[in-house]
């Protein structure tokens, strides 16, 4: 374990994610943006060039950040164990979700992180993220910017999300409203629990495959929202189980 991975470090939960970075001075000076605010878990997933000597340059001082980032050919095994999943994001997407302004979101991700992994997922450079990544995310994250140009460089938009955490940390501790032996379950279960809920209202007929609207979205997002523990997570398996064995009988 190296020194910037002590369990002293009060970030070691806090993940920041880049999506298909297309250019390696980027995921350089993000992990610089990081390091200077304390941050040291950074995630790249399918990065076009890495490692990369533009990378090093550009991370300066941050070169430990770079060594000991992760490389996952997909977001699901990056994020798998995620109590938290926050989505930057330049614009305003069409349906709406749960959204935070960055100072709330970097409050809420400190907390978080003194119990769990939470992962911060920033977009590519052309594209941000898109709709099927977004819809992983318990919380879109905006960055307020002027009103005719929102989109910032991905590593200064990673420089403002570790800068407001830091603000976070330095303000102390945002009030806890759970229970104390709340846990919620993390995103490969989240990802389960939905493919098992489409497969269940499927075999019930609720969704029709010709006309599946936005059905699964809608209740995508409600249980996101509701964020359950593994013991609402397994009566949750367990109905949708019993509403799949009722239909096969029908
Ligand atoms: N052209 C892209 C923007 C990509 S900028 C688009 O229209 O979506 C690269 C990444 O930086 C984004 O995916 C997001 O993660 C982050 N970012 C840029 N501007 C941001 C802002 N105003 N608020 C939050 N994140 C932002």
């Amino acid at each position: 374990m190296s020194d910037n991975q002590s369990p002293l470090n009060e970030f070691n939960h806090l993940n920041i994610v880049l999506i298909e970075t297309s250019h390696p001075g980027n995921i350089g000076s993000a992990a610089r943006a990081m390091k200077v605010m304390g941050l040291n878990q950074l995630h790249l997933v399918a990065p076009k060039t890495f490692p990369n000597a533009q990378a090093t340059a550009l991370a300066s001082g941050a070169q430990d950040v770079l060594a000991n980032a992760t490389v996952s050919p997909d977001l699901d095994s990056a994020i798998a164990d995620g109590r938290l999943i926050l989505g930057t994001s330049a614009r305003l997407r069409s349906l709406a979700w749960p959204q935070l302004d960055v100072r709330e979101a970097a409050a809420l991700a400190r907390k978080e992180a003194q119990k769990g992994p939470v992962y911060v997922l920033f977009g590519r450079e052309s594209s941000g993220l898109n709709n099927e990544e977004l819809r992983r995310c318990h919380y879109l994250v905006h960055i307020p910017t002027a009103d005719d140009y929102s989109s910032l460089n991905l590593s200064q938009a990673v420089q403002v999300f570790s800068y407001e955490l830091r603000m976070a940390l330095l303000q102390g501790h945002a009030p806890m409203v759970e229970p104390a032996d709340y846990e919620p379950v993390g995103d490969d279960k989240m990802e389960g629990l939905f493919q098992h809920l489409e497969q269940a209202l499927l075999e019930l007929r609720f969704l029709d495959p010709s006309h599946p609207k936005r059905l699964m979205l809608r209740l995508r997002r409600l249980f996101l929202r509701a964020r359950p523990d593994v013991n609402e997570y397994n009566i949750l398996r367990g109905i949708l189980s019993a509403i799949e064995k009722f239909a096969a009988k029908q």
